[in-house]
């Protein structure tokens, strides 16, 4: 016998597209196809991946059949999609689609207002106080913070704390509420309208804690936004997705976002405080889930 993942044995995979291409800043297609095999070894999901047309491509080329998924996950950064593709997505979520937004994800096509809705808060690409207010987490509650500024900054990746800050959420439910993620690229300084958001977790960087995983709704639909899991420019880059407090979260949004609840139990493997651990396979080790 294999590997018995998770609930594979009574649930239907979860039908998911992976729409990805056009940034360049990162190593897109191997992220994309290391989220791939996540999902896809948990057992809960049935992924294919679409890449759009390249940088300066035609876009019209570019159709996605969102209805026939049950979760979307964008990690893309390229030009804004058009606007038949857009009503078409805004469809798909409003009427109870699940959205993965990773990490670079909250970069792209900020002159599109739905999606800035969906992902909450953004960075980079001209945004500033007409997007909405910076928000980050102080003394138990969130602030919204108006003054004017860029959104968007990062320093050198390092390895670091993530703490949980909605408890009770599905997501979050029952796994250590600190934990020690793998060396990774930390957003910080992120402003967009933040409605319909609830921080999940967050990451101190000088002296302020930034949020790091959130989720919206949009209409019926649930969105999960990760900013960890940055992937580098070549093959060897992609150490901050085999994090296991990455990939066991990535799992439990991604279920969140397409059903509503989270069916996976916490794993022996789970990252403590002071200690990363990895699932450099991306895969759950064969004792993750021994009673
Ligand atoms: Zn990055």
């Amino acid at each position: 016998m294999g590997l018995m993942p998770l609930s594979a044995q009574t649930a239907k995979p979860i039908k998911t597209l992976i729409v990805t291409g056009q940034d360049g800043s990162h190593y897109w297609r191997g992220a994309s196809e290391g989220i791939e095999k996540i999902l896809e070894n948990s057992g809960l999901f049935s992924v294919d991946i679409l890449e759009t047309p390249d940088f300066g491509e035609d876009m019209s080329h570019f159709k996605p059949r969102f209805q026939d998924y049950g979760l979307v996950v964008i990690n893309y950064g390229g030009v804004t999609w058009e606007k038949e593709i857009q009503k078409s997505f805004e469809d798909y979520v409003s009427k109870g689609g699940g959205v993965v937004i990773i990490h670079s994800s909250i970069i792209p096509m900020e002159n599109w207002p739905a999606y800035n809705l969906m992902t909450g808060l953004g960075a980079w690409n001209g945004r500033d106080e007409r997007w909405g207010p910076f928000v980050y987490w102080k003394d138990g509650r969130y602030v919204y913070d108006y003054t004017p500024g860029y959104a968007g900054y990062h320093g050198l990746q390092h390895e670091t704390v993530i703490e949980h800050r909605a408890l009770e959420h599905p997501i979050l439910k029952g796994l250590p509420t600190r934990w020690k993620h793998f060396k990774d690229e930390i957003y910080t300084h992120l402003r967009g309208p933040a409605k319909n958001i609830e921080i999940l977790a967050t990451v101190e960087e000088k002296g302020r804690h930034e949020p790091i995983m959130w989720t919206t709704t949009y209409g019926k639909g649930r969105v999960f936004v990760d900013v960890l899991g940055h992937c580098g420019n070549d093959p060897e880059m992609i150490y901050s997705i085999l994090c296991t407090g990455y990939q066991v979260t990535l799992l439990r949004g991604a279920e969140w976002a397409a059903t509503g609840s989270v069916t996976q139990k916490v794993p022996l493997d789970f990252p403590l405080e002071d200690t990363y651990t990895l699932r450099p396979d991306l895969v759950a080790p064969f004792h993750a889930y021994q009673e």
